[in-house]
């Protein structure tokens, strides 16, 4: 433990402390927290190796079969692996039914806070008869096993229950993000040919309604076949909508079907559970298969090893279900385990910036999931925020989505954990189903910026350019030698992308000797912690030196008063490539020459004078996808001088303009 990790979270000028915190600052769990941790003996580590695929039946014992499994893993037609082969079960027999027949009828299952201020509970029983009313409405509408069923919504509980409902029939769902293009929408759909839909007429943001429907109704204009849909009523009178021939009110549905019981239906290990499509940072969307047996414990197992989730407790990961992280740790994850969580439908800021902190006291939050952008942003606003609440209920942080640099992982630790909380760093990817690389906070000491080692039985090493091994400090390709049961079986339709996509770098194929490649750098220490690098794509080579945009970024946002940072490669005359960095400051800082010197000089001493920025463009935003992901390749475009790309999948398409603008004037 560290024993003045107060005194170094103030007072740096000059990337100092991302540097002495890269030297191998460490803090352990506290002991209270170790001593109720539902994972805490180190031995588990050598117990997963030695047992190896047997382990995996821990993660299996965590959910309910209808039939037992016989064998734990095949691997005859790798990389096309089969998990828990022979085994039964249903998902949303697992996430709900069980938790009633254990007479927790009455524990909330879902707690909603709606972004005005309402609210709805949901009890593990009140949800068990909505999921089933749901579930016999859709059967009436013709949807049988094996449909995929599109839901296209925000984060209001209906999605939930539409996803457990799709789960009871054995028709997987595929859940597109609220905040996609009806473009989005309609390629989807036509991808997986899905025939039913369920969105809502509009949801609120910052207050203000926003119709959903017409995005809904423009998306399914470019289906290529017919569609049936359902339309949840969230705004009442403020949004009079129009249901068309094929389309069924939500609650006319659930009222008409009220009551009925339907059995979940016993699916087969290996079938599919649902469909999700990656949120398409570096390009077109990969359409990532996951199924019930192996998908499911996975998420079980990794909430209850990681997450620490007990029954008892209540859960908030701030992540919207559009994506994979509210899928495994908001619903199946959380829901398996037969907790409380918490699901919130509006951003952090609104009405005030204390919005989460609030949420926080108020539902007296043990364990909270959010992503680096999200904090970095937090830390923007300035630590008042956090201040003015009461977040002493908090046992676990964590974070996912991107690298977290160690100046934010320890605001993170001080501010909003009051230094008590350990702080779990996971790594992981739509495709990989949940965690694989992070800290067991009941056990490992954590160092911030790395993310941690492998989980017990997860395989991930540092490789070169060759596959071998790279030595510790060295940066190499993060990859994954064994399978794993969250693993992603095939890319929708299209198991020639997912052999190219995934396998192919490298496997030795003529031996049977199949590595999955994530697409990610990364580098190792000597205890074996993994820190990523960012993805491959994002390397930039300057004179010939192969420089990780996220390392670059990392010693900037390490300078004192800078919030967030982005780095690019654009290209140079001499150079080829040369290192442009995009910065926003903290709410109050100005962008002085003195501020642009320390970042300058932050880059330097942090990783050397050839990493040095061409130049340092301040800018109130970044140009950010939905799922809060920088967008390199656009600030690319800008810093090379080139026409811009696609920008339809942004958050915030009008800053890209902005900044192009602005660095057009200082040339
Ligand atoms: P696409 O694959 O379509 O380009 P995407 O990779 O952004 O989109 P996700 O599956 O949501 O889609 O994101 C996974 C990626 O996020 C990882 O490959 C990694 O680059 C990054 N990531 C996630 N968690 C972490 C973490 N804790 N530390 C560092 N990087 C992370
Ligand atoms: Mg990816």
């Amino acid at each position: 433990m560290s024993d003045d990790n107060t005194a170094n979270s103030d007072g740096d000028e000059d990337g100092g402390l991302e540097a002495r915190l890269a030297e191998g600052e460490s803090y352990e769990p506290p002991q209270s927290f170790v001593e109720q941790a539902n994972v805490n003996d180190p031995a588990i580590y050598d117990e997963f190796e030695e047992n190896w695929p047997g382990c995996w039946e821990r993660a299996a014992d965590l959910v309910s079969w209808s039939q037992e499994y016989d064998t734990v893993l095949e691997a005859d037609d790798a990389p096309f692996y089969r998990w828990f082969t022979g085994g039964e079960l249903n998902a949303s027999y697992n996430c709900l039914d069980r938790h009633v027949e254990d007479g927790r009828k009455n524990q909330a299952a879902i707690k909603w806070e709606g972004e005005l201020g309402e609210t709805r509970t949901y009890t593990y029983g009140d949800l068990l008869n909505e999921v089933e009313a749901f579930a016999a409405g859709l059967r009436d509408l013709g949807v049988e096993e094996d449909d995929v069923v599109t839901l296209y919504m925000p984060m209001i509980p209906e999605l939930p229950i539409a996803m457990l409902a799709c789960a009871r029939l054995g028709a997987p769902h595929s859940v597109v993000f609220g905040g996609f293009s009806a473009d989005a929408l309609a390629t989807r759909m036509n991808a997986a040919d899905s025939e039913y839909l369920v969105t809502c007429d509009g949801y609120y943001r910052r207050g203000d309604a926003l119709n959903h429907k017409e995005k809904a109704d423009k998306g399914l204009r470019g289906v290529d076949h017919d569609v049936q849909t359902v339309v949840v009523d969230r705004l009442g009178d403020e949004l009079q909508h129009f249901l068309g021939a094929m389309a069924h009110d939500y609650d006319e549905l659930v009222a008409a079907h009220e009551g009925e019981s339907v059995e979940p239906v016993a699916r087969d290990a290996e079938d599919m559970l649902f469909l999700m499509y990656t949120s398409g940072t570096t390009g077109q969307p990969k359409g990532v298969k996951h199924t019930t047996g192996g998908y499911l414990s996975y998420a079980a197992w990794t909430s209850h090893a990681v997450l620490d989730i007990k029954p008892e407790d209540t859960y908030w990961c701030a992540a919207d279900i559009g994506w994979i992280t509210g899928h495994s740790y908001i619903v199946y994850g959380p829901l398996a385990l037969g907790t409380t969580t918490v699901m919130y439908e509006g951003t952090p800021d609104y009405p005030e910036k204390d919005r989460l902190w609030e949420l926080i006291e108020k539902n007296r939050v043990d364990i909270f999931y959010t992503a680096p952008t999200a904090i970095r942003a937090f830390m923007k606003w300035g630590k008042q925020y956090p201040e003015g609440h009461d977040l002493s209920s908090l046992r676990l942080l964590g974070t996912v989505g991107e690298p977290i640099n160690p100046r934010a992982w320890q605001w993170y630790y001080d501010t909003i954990g009051g230094g008590e909380c350990p702080v779990v760093d996971t790594w992981w990817q739509t495709e990989t189903g949940g965690m694989m690389i992070t800290t067991l906070p009941g056990i490992g000491e954590m160092k911030p910026g790395a993310a941690g080692p492998p989980l017990p039985g997860v395989d991930a090493r540092i490789v070169d350019a060759a596959g071998n091994d790279v030595d510790p400090g060295n940066a190499g390709y993060l990859t994954v030698q064994k399978p794993w049961p969250g693993m992603l079986r095939t890319l929708y339709n299209n198991d020639d992308r997912f052999l190219n996509e995934y396998w192919r770098e490298y496997s030795d194929e003529d031996a049977d000797d199949w590595v999955y490649f994530p697409e990610d750098g990364a580098k190792v220490d000597e205890d074996g912690y993994i820190t990523i690098l960012g993805r491959v794509d994002d390397v930039i080579n300057v004179s010939g030196h192969r420089l990780g945009t996220m390392e670059i970024e990392s010693a900037i946002v390490g300078v004192e008063g800078v919030a967030e940072a982005a780095v690019v490669g654009g290209d140079h005359d001499v150079k080829g490539k040369a290192v442009y960095a995009y910065v926003i400051l903290e709410d109050g800082q100005e962008p002085t020459d003195g501020m642009y010197d320390r970042i300058i000089s932050g880059v330097e001493d942090g990783i050397g004078p050839i990493a040095r920025p061409e130049d340092v463009i301040f800018t109130p935003e970044l140009p950010k996808t939905r799922s809060g992901k920088i967008m390199r390749r656009l600030l690319e475009d800008i810093a090379s001088g080139n026409e811009l790309g696609n920008t339809s999948t942004l958050r915030n398409p009008e800053i890209v303009d902005e900044i192009a603008e602005q660095v057009k004037e200082s040339n």
